[in-house]
């Protein structure tokens, strides 16, 4: 019985799919939150470069070359393997049969280089020294810097003060990749000098470190921002994930009845899925996909579908999406990457009309899912794949019931061996589920919509 299965270097894909481009109904237009006029491709290229400018209004081609140069870095980890869960099966006794995709491989632990490498390169290519982004956990930080050394391109990391100062090991690992690191709020940008000057011991969040990299871009010549996760282009990159799946599933002789992944603001989850979604608008198959959030932070199953900001100060361009209100403040669980009010456009739009579900899972629950996975399979899960681990084995656990031998596939975003201060809090007890109060989360989108209007 055939393990891990892995695709030989010259069938690592050369195009990323576009799910823009075939999608039954086209999500809203981004606007300018100025003119409320939708956004330019001249306009989001004072923040990122051009080309990933274009690729995030590209709503026509559905296949789109990957440049020979990231297909060499690619190289360096990918395809990363296709694993049958036999362990997990076995201690859980289901007839399901589990795949799961190991994004885990990755120099720098997470699917997130992905994206990383071709925005760091189009930067490059067109002439840009300097790339700015923030990072709350620590990952997306990680891979941009370690891209924009490859690409010869310096590289300013925002860092949650929280984060900065509770794990400096994270610090060192971009530090060590070349990249400057600031706590943030900082005294070098309008929008963490307001702030500290309002609140002087503030701690940081993720809405703030945005504005501050969004900021010192729209100031510098030559500087670029880039983002991990949400936008069009990034889960374009991400596509690489759900089209070598799709090849390897077909090596092991299956095909997914259930894609599962863990929900931040959806580049895992459309990387993995939006390859298989699209035989789905065809006709041709029917698959269910399943996006596994903490609860915590419950866009999807408690927010609203509104034009929001993707940042707390209000710089980004609004988007159409399902969201608890760019004001909230998820509960501090270890799953930093999942900690995000709302989720990209194209997502939103796939579920509202119907293409996906999503279900939120408390913390402790996802970190007995994680142990159960460790001593199964042998990797230890970031705590934001734990999410998708549990939801998975929920999953399973029906099969067990009606005996059906459904085949899921989830993706396993990250390892967690620099999270194992969470596994350790775990394992004292010391977890709380961390779920949010309906009372605060109705109050959030009061103000989302006092703000934006009904
Ligand atoms: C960033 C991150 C996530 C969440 O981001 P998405 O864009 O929703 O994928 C999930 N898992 C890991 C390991 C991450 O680093």
């Amino acid at each position: 019985m055939q393990k891990r299965f892995i695709l030989p270097e010259d069938q690592i894909p050369k195009q990323w799919y576009n799910i823009q481009a075939e999608m039954p109904n086209k999500p809203l237009p981004m606007l300018n939150p100025g003119t409320k006029q939708p956004v330019t491709v001249d306009e989001l290229s004072h923040i990122f470069s051009r080309a990933a400018s274009e690729q995030e209004l590209n709503t026509t081609d559905a296949w789109i070359d990957i440049p020979e140069p990231v297909r060499e870095l690619y190289k360096y980890y990918r395809s990363t393997p296709l694993v049958r869960a036999y362990g997990l099966e076995k201690a859980l006794g289901t007839p399901a049969h589990i795949y799961f995709k190991n994004e885990s491989v990755s120099p720098v632990g997470s699917h997130k280089l992905n994206s990383a490498l071709p925005q760091a390169y189009y930067c490059a290519q067109e002439g840009i020294t300097n790339v700015t982004t923030e990072t709350g956990a620590g990952q997306w930080g990680t891979a941009l810097s370690y891209a924009a050394k490859v690409f010869g391109l310096e590289a300013a990391v925002y860092m949650v003060k929280i984060s900065y100062e509770q794990k400096p090991y994270r610090r060192s690992i971009m530090q060590t990749y070349g990249a400057q690191v600031i706590a943030s709020p900082s005294m070098s940008t309008r929008a963490g000098k307001d702030i500290l000057t309002a609140q002087p011991n503030y701690q940081g969040s993720l809405g703030t470190a945005i504005s501050e990299a969004v900021e010192l871009a729209m100031n510098t010549p030559n500087c670029r921002y880039s983002l991990g996760s949400v936008l069009n282009h990034v889960v374009l990159h991400q596509s690489i994930i759900g089209l070598e799946a799709e090849k390897q599933m077909e090596m092991a002789g299956e095909y997914p009845d259930l894609v599962i992944g863990c929900f931040g603001g959806g580049s895992n989850f459309g990387g993995i899925s939006f390859p298989f979604m699209r035989h789905v608008f065809s006709g041709k198959k029917k698959t269910k996909f399943l996006a596994a959030e903490p609860s915590a932070c419950p866009k999807f199953t408690k927010g609203i579908y509104h034009y929001d900001f993707g940042d707390e100060a209000g710089y980004t361009p609004l988007i159409a999406m399902y969201t608890l209100g760019h004001t909230f403040q998820p509960a501090n669980i270890h799953a930093g990457g999942l900690r995000y009010h709302g989720a990209g456009m194209i997502i939103s739009q796939l579920y509202k009309d119907g293409y996906l579900s999503a279900v939120d899972i408390p913390q402790t629950e996802t970190f007995k899912a994680g142990l159960l996975f460790s001593q199964t399979e042998s990797i230890i899960p970031a705590p934001e794949s734990c999410h998708a681990i549990a939801a998975t084995i929920r999953e399973a656990e029906k099969c067990k019931k009606t005996g059906e031998e459904k085949v899921i596939l989830f993706n396993l975003s990250g390892h967690g061996l620099i999270d194992i201060a969470a596994y350790d809090k775990y394992l004292a007890g010391d977890l709380t589920d961390a779920t949010v109060s309906d009372e605060y989360i109705q109050k959030s989108i009061a103000e989302l919509k006092a703000k934006l209007g009904e």
